[in-house]
């Protein structure tokens, strides 16, 4: 489609603009590392290699990391309806202190320095993505973060595969408190009803899913819910770190 080409041509060259704009920016504020604030540098290499990484076995599901690569016990307790969701690392270390610095400290450039992990996961699934979308956030929290930092790490993710990002494919509709201290009983009811997918949108697309943390990975379900309800034909999901419950967020 020559229109959708040239709209993921523009959001890759947007994407390049803003690079060079945090390229100008880092050399007026020098960046520290969040791993060990060594100062000139985004993220550097020691820290870099400290991230511990998600690998075999894990659910071949919801990619929760296990003793064995079968299905785990939640996703034959509460079928998820995702297709496939993977996370990049541990919620820990420097993962850790980079999404926080990502998320409250307006650290937005650490986006594109994280994105590439995304790359990597996406990368080895063959998964077939028409189009790339993140969780969205209340519009109350949005006014009073500025930003949404699933979007930093899926706008820089999308142009990194030559894909579209769509970020408003999925739509809050519902306020939810903060899913921290739920179990994961309770975190599937708070989010329950929550999204829409905007069918024109998403209409017999296969669709990934962004996130930067998930937990039970019911927020990303019942995205999937709505997108699946708008005609999607598969939906994945790709956050960077995998947090133990209770301590995500
Ligand atoms: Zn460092
Ligand atoms: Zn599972």
């Amino acid at each position: 489609m020559p229109s959708q080409t040239a709209a993921i041509q523009w959001q890759q060259f947007l994407n390049k603009f803003q690079n060079t704009l945090w390229k100008v920016l880092d050399w007026i504020f020098p960046p520290f590392c969040p791993g060990c604030n060594k100062t000139g540098i985004r993220l550097c290499e020691d820290c870099r290699s400290s991230i511990r990484r998600i690998s075999d076995p894990i659910c071949p599901v919801c990619g929760e990391p296990g003793n064995d690569s079968s299905i785990c016990q939640d996703c034959l307790n509460y079928p998820p309806e995702f297709d496939r969701l993977r996370s990049a690392a541990l919620f820990d270390g420097v993962i850790r202190e980079s999404l926080h610095r990502l998320k409250y400290n307006n650290d937005i450039g650490l986006g594109e320095i994280l994105a590439p992990f995304l790359v990597e996961v996406s990368a080895s699934q063959n998964w077939d993505i028409d189009l790339v979308t993140s969780v969205p956030l209340s519009n109350e929290r949005l006014r009073m973060r500025g930003y949404n930092q699933a979007e930093c790490l899926a706008k820089p993710f999308a142009a990194m595969i030559g894909k579209l990002y769509a970020p408003s494919a999925i739509l809050r509709i519902k306020n939810t408190k903060s899913q921290i201290d739920l179990s994961a009983g309770e975190r599937r009811e708070n989010v329950s009803g929550a999204f829409y997918a905007n069918s024109s949108q998403v209409v017999l697309k296969s669709v990934i899913i962004i996130d930067d943390v998930s937990t039970t990975g019911s927020t990303i379900s019942e995205c999937a819910r709505a997108l699946k309800l708008a005609g999607a034909k598969g939906v994945y999901a790709l956050t960077l770190a995998r947090a133990p419950i209770r301590t995500d967020r």
